[in-house]
């Protein structure tokens, strides 16, 4: 029996239902045997018991009228889930399948990750079962205005800071910024990913997407290779996809596929980022409508985008989108590295199969820190009341990336794990909160 066990028992009893939750502290526990260990004291003070149960959960109701004047209702959830080394830190995620054991997944994974930026930020996470798809602008400013009004109650810029996450971007925060703006007459810092006329930082949309890159160019020159000629296939075609095919492109490499929901589109000849951003971000349309612009692109509408044969892929549009089966299939058409962009994207016996065949594994909490890193950056910022250009932010966003590589991979070493960045993420993401809390007592 793992030491450990005991923990993932307690998690399972108290919280039975939520799957991602339990997938995600399974993995997170597993990781930490050998700190279990090492350090008696984690134990003794009953870190381990404190970490996997939220500080705060906040669920609320959040009616609103749509455009035909019926009275909707949806769900609205935040979950402040460690505050040990800094104001809770993390997305709001609206999409229909939205319940408590995502966000609490996503709230978990979070407290290691933005651990790992090396900035203040403690871990939280939050949403609604709202789906923006379809909605008109006006619904979807209903909405957020709904949502902001019960929210309002529970964050401010030294407390709870949300940002983004699907279905969540600058036209939502937007609204949500007047918003918590109007209630509290207040302008500060409550959120990124604002707008850049009004407190944004530049680079923020970019920053996940970018930050993936130069975390897997890290790795990459770190084991003697790079992005340079590569193939790259990419999920999803948001805004970590997005950026996450421009800075893979500035390195060098070809990036052939992307998706979304409705299918994915393969360009051989290398996608066109003009046409993607037209079609996504302008017109907010569907994938397929790539093919009809780009000659020589295919689209299909059934499938697995990881049938592409590639040398690097990266998942960036949601959780448990890469299995078992899709590793094995990478491997068969000669992929040297899976780097997370989404959270959790990749199920535990695909991670288990990728690991064995020695293919390079980042995961997420490590990989796509980005995001959350330079939202960090806004906060400091709004407190200096001021902004920093595009090359600042970029070369320190790449700084961390790269530092987060190395902490990742010595830790790994230091835990005779060498080149399991999963376990090293997880180790050196948990020391920092663990030791905060310890000295801040029960
Ligand atoms: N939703 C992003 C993440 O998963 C960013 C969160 C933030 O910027 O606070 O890390």
């Amino acid at each position: 029996m793992a030491k450990l066990d005991y923990i993932k028992e307690a998690v399972i009893k108290r919280n039975p239902n939520d799957v991602e939750f339990i997938q995600a502290v399974d993995e997170v526990l597993l990781s930490l045997e050998k700190v279990a260990e090492k350090h008696p004291e984690y134990i003794k003070k009953g870190v381990f018991e404190r970490i996997v149960e939220p500080e705060r959960q906040i669920i609320f109701r959040v009616p609103w009228v749509d455009d035909q004047g019926k009275l909707q209702v949806n769900r609205g959830y935040r979950i402040e889930f460690n505050s040990a080394i800094g104001p809770y830190k993390g997305g709001l995620r609206f999409h229909p399948s939205v319940n408590i054991s995502i966000i609490k997944f996503l709230g978990f994974e979070q407290i290691f990750k933005n651990s790992l930026t090396g900035l203040p930020i403690g871990g939280g996470k939050g949403g609604s079962d709202f789906d923006p798809k379809g909605k008109s602008d006006a619904e979807v400013m209903r909405f957020c205005q709904s949502f902001m009004t019960e929210l309002c109650k529970y964050i401010g810029p030294n407390t709870d800071v949300p940002a983004g996450d699907i279905g969540v971007g600058a036209r939502e925060i937007g609204y949500m910024f007047g918003q918590y703006k109007r209630i509290r007459n207040e302008f500060c810092g409550v959120l990124t990913g604002k707008g850049l006329k009004w407190g944004g930082s530049l680079v923020r949309t970019e920053a996940t997407g970018y930050g993936l890159c130069y975390f897997t160019e890290a790795m990459l020159q770190d084991k003697g290779n790079s992005f340079k000629g590569k193939k790259v296939v990419i999920s999803g075609s948001g805004n970590v996809a997005i950026y996450a095919a421009e800075k893979a492109t500035m390195l060098g490499a070809k990036v052939i596929a992307m998706s979304d929901s409705s299918g994915y589109i393969i360009d051989e000849n290398g996608i066109n980022l003009d046409v993607m951003k037209e079609i996504k971000e302008v017109r907010r349309g569907r994938i397929s409508e790539y093919a009809k612009s780009v000659k020589g692109s295919v689209f299909h509408k059934d499938g697995r985008i990881w049938n592409t044969p590639c040398d690097i892929a990266l998942p960036c549009a949601t959780q448990n989108e890469l299995n078992k089966e899709d590793a094995e299939t990478l491997i068969k058409n000669g992929v040297i590295a899976v780097c997370e962009g989404a959270n959790m994207p990749t199920t535990p016996d695909a991670i288990d199969v990728l690991m064995q065949n020695h293919i390079l594994f980042a995961p997420g909490k490590a990989s796509n820190a980005g995001g959350v890193a330079t939202s960090a950056l806004e906060m400091s910022q709004n407190s200096l009341r001021l902004s920093w250009t595009a090359e600042e932010v970029d070369a320190r966003l790449k700084d961390i990336m790269e530092n987060i590589y190395k902490t990742v991979s010595e830790t790994a070493k230091e835990y005779d794990a060498p080149d399991n960045f999963m376990v090293g993420a997880n180790i050196a993401g948990f020391i920092k909160v663990a030791d905060s809390m310890i000295e801040q007592g029960i």
